[in-house]
């Protein structure tokens, strides 16, 4: 790899000696030498001394990452090998764990090199590349992964379009094709999942122990609303932990046929489930109107959506979203409100809560908060990494 050297500004020292891994191009006494992505850059102060070495990749978020710190550490194969081979090894009890066959092997900047994700879904890697500049590392990614075992094959996801957009095409690299759905597991929780049929694969496993709890905790018995449902896999969780009946509804046609395979590889066939083709915020006003009411909620919105009737943002809109769904909560019911949303802080997100049972004068008891769980290790020194923010509200 092409290494440039780049001095960086005095008041960005403390910046790169703190720790925190993001590179941006306001850091640099001058960008000249910043030209082509997958370089590596050796960062230096305007004083010419060594402070760390990076990569230039352009993604949403900054033009880069910190990969080392030190002087003697070259950017190179061996580099890339003991890196991803590391963060492999601490999640081997995952691997040992009979009830998990699907889990994050390498989440970007909390083992060491950004913009770099990689899964594990029973034998397959997946790898997501999150900028052109990371991509340039293919190969060194690729022939590290290619040596593990067990392994039956690669893909990857081009996350680096246009805003940060999956690039579609055939996400196979090699290995043995298998056939769709392959079925993984979590918890003992089944999932059907496909590995080359877009930008999801069908679940996502960094909702892991939310969906653990409410299986565990909140299901027994109950009658259970997921919205922004997907594949149904929280409703999936409800009914194996003895739900009464669930209730799917996303916008998707799609999630009719994903939710119905979904409970049939976790043989529910016969399990009592409504799948609910409709905007989630329509829907909520037909059922108030029609009265119903569940025990358990289940609110997982995107950040941002935009359908025919309403705009939603996570960031301004949650609070809207609590209230409007409030009336259909039996007493003492259970909400488990959900954000990926990086632009809210947990901060934010507590207020947005608070604000939505308020303006719905309803009261509640927090019983549990969740975060990402330890196969997506976050860099303590870069927090906005941790991007889910989960609450579970008793409602009074
Ligand atoms: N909770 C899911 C993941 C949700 S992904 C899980 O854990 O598996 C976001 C989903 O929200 C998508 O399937 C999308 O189709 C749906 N969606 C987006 N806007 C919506 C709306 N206004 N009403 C209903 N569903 C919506």
């Amino acid at each position: 790899m092409r290494e440039v050297k780049i001095r960086i500004k005095d008041e960005y020292i403390d910046h790169i000696r703190s720790g925190n891994p993001l590179l941006e191009k306001k850091m640099f006494d001058n960008t000249r030498f910043l030209q082509k992505e997958g370089d590596v850059i050796k960062i230096v102060s305007m004083k010419d001394r060594f402070l760390a070495r990076g990569y230039y990749g352009i993604q949403n978020k900054g033009c880069g990452w910190v990969l080392s710190r030190h002087v003697k550490q070259k950017i190179d194969m061996d580099f890339f090998k003991k890196t991803i081979n590391a963060a492999i090894s601490r999640r081997n009890h995952l691997l040992m764990d009979e009830g998990t066959t699907a889990y994050r092997v390498f989440n970007g900047e909390g083992d060491g090199i950004g913009g770099l994700t990689i899964d594990y879904y029973d034998g397959y890697y997946l790898v997501q590349w999150y900028s052109k500049g990371i991509y340039k590392f293919r190969d060194e990614v690729i022939n590290t992964l290619k040596k593990r075992k067990p392994i039956k094959g690669i893909f990857q996801k081009k996350r680096f379009g246009n805003d940060g957009k999956y690039i579609e095409g055939s996400d196979f690299i090699l290995g043995e094709y298998p056939e769709w759905p392959l079925v993984v597991m979590q918890d003992d929780i089944k999932y059907a999942v496909n590995l080359d049929d877009g930008a999801m694969t069908g679940v996502f496993l960094d909702q892991r122990q939310v969906r653990r709890q409410l299986k565990s905790k909140y299901s027994k018995g109950k009658t259970v609303l997921n919205t922004f449902s997907y594949t149904g896999a929280f409703g999936v969780a409800a009914a194996l932990g003895g739900a009464t009946m669930t209730t799917n509804v996303d916008l998707a046609k799609r999630s009719i046929e994903l939710t119905k395979e979904m409970y049939a590889v976790n043989e529910l066939q016969e399990f009592e489930n409504q799948i609910i083709v409709d905007d989630v915020f329509k829907y909520f006003k037909k059922a108030a109107r029609q009265e119903k009411t569940w025990d358990v909620v289940v609110l997982d919105p995107p950040s941002f959506s935009r359908s025919k009737n309403f705009t939603f943002s996570a960031e301004k809109d949650y609070g809207k979203l609590l209230e409007d769904v409030l009336p259909l909560v039996n007493e003492k019911g259970i909400i488990i409100a959900s954000t990926n949303s990086a632009k809210m802080d947990a901060d934010k997100f507590r207020k947005q809560i608070s604000a939505g049972f308020v303006a719905a004068k309803r009261r509640y008891k927090v019983l549990e908060t969740l975060q990402l769980p330890e196969d997506f290790a976050v860099d303590a020194r870069y927090p906005s990494s941790n991007y889910l923010k989960v609450m579970i509200l008793k409602v009074d």
